[in-house]
């Protein structure tokens, strides 16, 4: 129902008053969203829209799920916080489930509230038990918002700061269809980028810390290496005792459908030695965290705590959310119907010039935009289709590297139904078509 109070362009003066400049907001009339349920949101004005981005892929199982917001009340009713201070049993048991599922052997979690936290964190640990600060980190990759994770973020658009307190070397290897490498089939690649490696190892000064990678890149635009690529990196790595570092912020959970973390597509040498989580696992709840080997968890002397993570209610949402994806096969659901989707998305790109690759992995979709015709990236593209999405009730992210905003990403709740996708799906082909109509028109 539409708010007696709304007034969407007095919301946004409001916003652009008091809010930093670079907390961008999406589309022309930006959109209130009042609340959801399933795979829908409404805004202020009682539009509908099926929502193919789940808030950055924070809402993993749906809107509104029943059985978290359930545990959620019954927890608040209880008590909303207490700190790690005192023993803490929803902690203790979604700690458990994790380090069961984390594949990582004699693993101990440790809560935090952002996927942010979370990496800041490992790269302490990592640097800790190694005993320097130098990281290697993929091109083009996103890892947070803090000093220390804009300092290892490969993609310009997201580091705001040059200034860090850790000495990074990137390295190739998550974007397949650009750059020095593209054209390779995947053992030429992966032996190219095992070799750009080496050469970047021989470059370091001192030992290095880690390396620390995204599976799929998320903000980067949903780009994914050849299976087995960071299997090949960590047997270098193992020789000089680097560390791995899996940010599974946006690949965890079953999202990639075949797996049910990121890291498990490249795992002939084993699990990494660190993983990180967040976004999904709370279904909204701000819950991130980091799993390790205890030889490496343990090796902080100090006390060290996040007087957030894990709290009772964040925890109560994340353990029912769970129980929920593992009850109901999610990853199997991201498999079939992400696949499905994948296809039809594939399907509606066909004979369009804007569309230069649709790519994806389960519940993971990325649509590379180009000037018709050409291979030039084009934001313009993005932000045109984004639109006319959300005119055809749709609502999609946009990402992509170099710095530019071109690739469309489609990350919807993973209950996402068959006729959904399809709606989805179709939608979105319109949305190309106009954005296609739009760009020729102009130019
Ligand atoms: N790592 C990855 C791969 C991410 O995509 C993000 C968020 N987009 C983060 C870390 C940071 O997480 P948060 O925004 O919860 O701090």
């Amino acid at each position: 129902a539409r708010s007696e109070h709304h007034d969407p362009g007095e919301l946004l003066e409001r916003h652009r008053a008091v809010l930093p400049d670079w907390l961008a907001l999406y589309y022309q009339r930006p959109i209130e969203i009042t609340h959801g349920e399933g795979r829908h949101v409404w805004d202020a004005e009682g539009n509908r829209y099926l929502d193919f981005f789940g808030g950055i892929l924070t809402t993993m199982t749906a809107h509104a799920l029943p059985e978290v917001t359930k545990a959620v009340a019954e927890q608040a009713a209880r008590i909303l916080h207490t700190s790690t201070l005192y023993l803490d049993r929803p902690m203790v048991e979604l700690a458990e489930r994790i380090a069961c599922l984390s594949g990582i052997p004699d693993a101990r979690v440790f809560f935090t509230t952002s996927g942010t936290e979370a990496n800041d964190t490992a790269l302490m640990l990592a640097t800790a038990y190694r005993g320097s600060n130098q990281i290697l980190a993929m091109r083009n990759s996103y890892h947070g918002r803090s000093f220390s994770a804009v300092g290892i973020t490969g993609n310009r658009a997201w580091s705001p700061t040059s200034l860090s307190p850790l000495q990074t070397l990137y390295v190739h290897g998550s974007v397949r269809t650009r750059g020095p490498f593209a054209g390779l089939d995947d053992a030429a690649f992966t032996a190219a980028c095992v070799e750009d490696l080496e050469d970047v190892l021989g470059q370091a000064r001192c030992g290095v810390a880690a390396l620390i990678a995204e599976p799929v890149q998320g903000v980067g635009g949903f780009t994914s290496p050849p299976d087995g690529l960071f299997g090949a990196f960590r047997e270098v790595l193992q020789r000089h005792g680097i560390l791995w570092i899996s940010d599974e912020v946006q690949t965890g959970w079953g999202r990639t459908g075949d797996h049910f973390w990121g890291w498990q597509a490249h795992a002939q040498a084993g699990p990494p030695d660190i993983l990180t989580f967040a976004k999904g696992l709370g279904n909204g709840m701000s819950i991130g965290g980091v799993v390790a080997r205890a030889e490496v968890m343990n090796c902080l002397d100090a006390n060290s705590l996040s007087t957030f993570g894990g709290s009772p209610v964040t925890m109560a949402a994340g353990n029912a959310n769970l129980a929920y994806a593992l009850e109901h096969d999610l990853q199997g659901n991201a498999r079939r119907v992400g696949g499905l989707l994948l296809e039809r998305l594939r399907a509606v790109a066909a004979g369009l010039g804007i569309v230069r690759e649709v790519r994806g992995r389960g519940l993971m979709t990325g649509l590379e935009l180009v000037l018709p015709g050409t291979d030039t990236p084009s934001p313009e593209a993005a932000s045109l289709a984004l639109e006319a999405a959300r005119e055809g009730g749709l609502l999609i992210g946009k990402g992509g590297g170099h710095s530019t905003a071109s690739v469309l990403r489609i990350a919807p709740p993973l209950t996402l139904t068959v006729a959904e996708a399809e709606e989805g799906a179709a939608i979105l082909g319109h949305a190309l078509r106009a954005a296609e109509l739009d760009l020729s028109t102009a130019r």
